[in-house]
């Protein structure tokens, strides 16, 4: 161990976890380090949530988990009415809900978060956890994406920003190296006028990870021919966090019907290249992209032309 690293526990295997040891470091300089010196055997945690999971089923099998959490300045949630609003990254969940700043103005960060498991869960999962873990059906990542999102990463190099929009490269991957720690998301004021809808289907009311989610942000924008913009993320039909921007076009360009709004629903559906899997088969997650963007398409769309 590297005396940076700070504190070393030896964690005693309990049934269904292997065997690891738990890092402790005392600084983001330090655990940057040691993520790179261990590259391939060392993983940074925050909430647990999704690292423990996969350990506990063997999919993941770290000599080290290196606790992040706390780092200098990553549990701060702060808004700045010209420059926007900044999460740490080891900001839980139901803190991110319950924020005043959030409540006001991003709530479509809110309403995503809330569909994600349980009010338990929600006080150990993180956002920034949720974006890092790169699952195609992560809930909250739509809504950072079409809010413009960027991330900020701490590596062996220092501070740099990554925007969400070049972040996922597949299913679990992104573009971080070893080393890198995401210390925080910011995102700019949203535009003037906007109405945003996140709409979740899953096999059950809560709980339960989505068979297709469709994130809708709209907002008046006179650069547009149709006077509009209409920013969409879908997530559990693409191996990665899909933007349909063929439907995006259609709806800036065509003036916006009830016709229009099909054709978009239709695009979104064309992008879509879901998988067979437990909760869904391909050809009804398909179905139900059309549809689902269809309702938040039209219910934003109500909104922004008041
Ligand atoms: C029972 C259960 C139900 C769930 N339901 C849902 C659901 O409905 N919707 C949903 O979207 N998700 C769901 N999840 C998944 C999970 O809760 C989320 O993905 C969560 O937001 C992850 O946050 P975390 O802080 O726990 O991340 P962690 O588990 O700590 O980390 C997740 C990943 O991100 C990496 N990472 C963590 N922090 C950093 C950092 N600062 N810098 C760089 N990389 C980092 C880790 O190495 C790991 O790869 C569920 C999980 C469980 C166990």
């Amino acid at each position: 161990m590297p005396e940076t690293a700070g504190q070393t526990f030896i964690h005693t295997p309990t049934p269904g976890l292997p065997e690891f040891d738990y890092i402790k470091p005392a600084s983001l300089t330090a655990a940057s380090q040691f993520l790179a010196e261990h590259a391939g055997e060392a993983r940074p945690f925050m909430g647990g949530t999704d690292v423990f999971v996969r350990m506990r089923d063997g999919f993941w099998t770290e000599k080290y988990i290196v606790n992040v959490k706390g780092l200098d300045g990553m549990n701060d949630v702060t808004f700045d009415p010209t420059t926007g609003l900044t999460i740490g990254a080891s900001v839980n969940m139901n803190r991110l809900i319950a924020s005043l700043e959030v409540k006001e103005h991003y709530p479509l960060l809110a309403e995503a978060a809330h569909t994600v498991a349980s009010y338990q869960l929600r006080t150990r999962a993180t956002l920034v956890g949720n974006i890092c873990n790169a699952s195609p059906a992560g809930d909250t990542i739509g809504a950072c994406m079409v809010l413009d999102g960027t991330l900020h990463i701490h590596g062996v190099d220092g501070m740099r920003k990554e925007p969400l929009s070049t972040f996922f490269v597949g299913p679990g991957q992104t573009v971080l190296k070893p080393g890198d720690i995401a210390t925080a998301i910011t995102f700019p004021i949203p535009p003037a006028g906007y109405a945003a809808k996140y709409i979740k289907l899953g096999r059950n009311a809560i709980g339960d990870l989505a068979i297709v989610g469709v994130t809708a942000l709209g907002f008046p924008d006179r650069g547009a021919p149709s006077g509009y913009r209409v920013r969409l993320a879908l997530a559990s039909v693409a191996p990665i966090p899909l933007v349909p921007t063929q439907a995006e076009a259609i709806l800036a360009e065509k003036p916006i019907t009830e016709a229009t709004i099909n054709e978009a629903a239709q695009a979104a559906m064309d992008a879509s290249t879901p998988i067979d899997d437990v909760r869904g088969s391909a050809r009804y997650r398909k179905l139900m992209v059309k549809n689902l963007t269809r309702r938040a398409v039209t219910q934003v769309w109500e909104q922004i032309r008041e």
